[in-house]
């Protein structure tokens, strides 16, 4: 928004001066330099000191002020200059969402996001002095959906259970499609054995979920191994292959159920 500038420059611009100029136009001490600054009548005595935010060499953003007093200006242009990095990763976040890091058919973020992410992610949890909990689920006897009633009747229940999994977990924590019918969810900030419990209640949502599709009801249950970063592990990847260990643990001893990782699972499953 721009209250006090001619709205053309929303449309093209250079007609803005810093936009055009990479510069910041300062109209306490030069009250003319811009021809698109155009204040109303009960603007008095304010003027417009306007600074780029430069982003990837190019100005970014523009942030006005609008004042009477100009003495806070140099602290102004120096504090944007810190913010522009800041700014720069906010974005950078905010694009790591698009299409190629997102599932189309479900919405979730797919394992490419995951790849993208991790590095930032290991960094948090780390500063932080927190964990992560790594749940890793897979659907069971999924094939038999597919074999019995088709692939359209398959693609209902994944999409059913992305929404149980997107709605039984914070706004915070990610859910990801990591393969077919496999999904990663990761919980920040996880604490003690509170990621079991929230592993067992998506557990009993999904044995509960009834799918509608084509005249039929469909309800199936999944299988769900979880570790803890850097518990279980310093390495993410490594834990992650942990999740899966004990994922593979839960399919052994009969499908349905939560199997928190522990290390005699890996010197048993060398082989795996
Ligand atoms: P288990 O309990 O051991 O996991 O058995 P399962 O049948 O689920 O395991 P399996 O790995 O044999 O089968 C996974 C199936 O998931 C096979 C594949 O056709 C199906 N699948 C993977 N992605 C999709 C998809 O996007 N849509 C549909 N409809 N099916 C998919
Ligand atoms: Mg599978
Ligand atoms: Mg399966």
């Amino acid at each position: 928004t721009c209250r006090w500038c001619d709205p053309e420059i929303l449309v093209r611009p250079e007609a803005c001066r810093v936009r055009r100029t990479g510069h910041m136009v300062d109209g306490i001490s030069n009250p003319e330099i811009c021809y698109s600054f155009r204040p109303p009548a009960e603007a008095g005595e304010r003027r417009h000191v306007c600074f780029p935010i430069i982003q990837s060499g190019s100005v970014g953003s523009v942030v006005q002020l609008v004042s009477t007093v100009e003495d806070r200006v140099p602290y102004i242009n120096v504090y944007l200059r810190e913010t522009a990095p800041v700014l720069e990763t906010k974005r950078l976040m905010e694009s790591l969402r698009d299409s190629t890091l997102r599932d189309p058919m479900t919405g979730l973020n797919n394992r490419r996001f995951l790849e993208e992410y991790v590095e930032t992610l290991v960094a948090s949890v780390h500063r932080k002095h927190s964990h992560a909990a790594i749940l890793m689920l897979d659907l069971d006897y999924f094939k038999m959906v597919n074999d019995t009633y088709g692939h359209d009747a398959g693609d209902a229940v994944l999409k059913a259970l992305s929404n149980v999994l997107k709605q039984s977990v914070r706004a915070s924590d990610l859910v990801i499609r990591y393969g077919g019918e496999e999904f990663l969810i990761i919980l920040l900030d996880s604490q003690g054995d509170a990621a079991i419990q929230v592993a067992e209640n998506i557990r009993v949502a999904v044995e509960g979920l009834k799918v509608q599709v084509a005249g039929i009801v469909l309800q199936k249950t999944i299988s769900i191994g979880i570790s803890d970063f850097p518990t279980d592990s310093d390495t993410f990847w490594q834990a992650v292959k942990f999740a899966d260990v004990a994922l593979y643990q839960a399919k052994e001893k009969g499908r349905n159920r939560v199997i928190r990782f522990d290390t005699s699972m890996w010197s048993d499953s060398k082989d795996y």
